[in-house]
């Protein structure tokens, strides 16, 4: 079941921290992609695709200039459109329905999220009617559809990995 995640409207410098996030979360939540839109910035797509290079896969962070095109071409894959947004209805009484659908595109916003987005989107869905962010309710959300099995989720091709410890910390390559 591929989710991909389409992050909109990064800004070059201010958000170069939540972006990256998004990236992380997407990536070690059990999505397979994050395509950013918004401001071009190749530093966040290195920074998000070294992580995948180093921690395993698979994964990848693009970037198209426009959302739409974004959302016709998944939509054309067959992909439902799924809009993170505080507006939508609760997660907990449309993640059954959403976990019947084979792919989806996960749309996260920025600073402001075009009208439009709620149009094109099969489900708005909140992650609580409260306003907080977009790393936040991508994770709950994957959370919730994965309904916590990403948790232990295998990463293919990873050169490191973390060896769990009570205190400390251990990290080994791996051949
Ligand atoms: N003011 C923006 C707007 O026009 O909607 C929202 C800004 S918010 C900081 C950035 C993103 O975080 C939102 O677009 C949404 O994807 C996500 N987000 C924040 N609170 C949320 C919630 N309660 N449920 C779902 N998504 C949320």
């Amino acid at each position: 079941m591929p989710i991909s995640v389409l992050r909109l409207g990064h800004r070059l410098g201010r958000d170069a921290r939540i972006s990256t996030h998004c990236g992380l979360v997407a990536r070690a939540l059990g999505a397979r992609e994050i395509i950013y839109t918004g401001e071009r910035d190749q530093i966040l797509l290195e920074s998000v695709n070294e992580t995948a290079n180093r921690w395993g896969g698979p994964f990848s962070a693009k970037y198209e200039e426009n959302w739409k095109h974004v959302v016709k071409k998944y939509r054309k894959r067959n992909f439902s459109i799924v809009h993170l947004t505080m507006y939508g209805m609760p997660v907990q009484k449309v993640i059954r329905r959403i976990r019947k659908k084979k792919n989806i595109l996960v749309i996260i916003g920025g600073e402001k999220v075009p009208p439009q987005v709620y149009q094109e989107a099969d489900f708005n869905i909140a992650v609580t009617g409260q306003p907080h962010s977009e790393v936040a309710a991508l994770a709950i959300f994957l959370h919730e559809y994965f309904r916590g099995k990403e948790l232990g989720k295998k990463f293919r091709g990873a050169k490191l990995k973390i060896k769990p410890q009570s205190r400390g910390k251990k990290v080994e390559g791996v051949d």
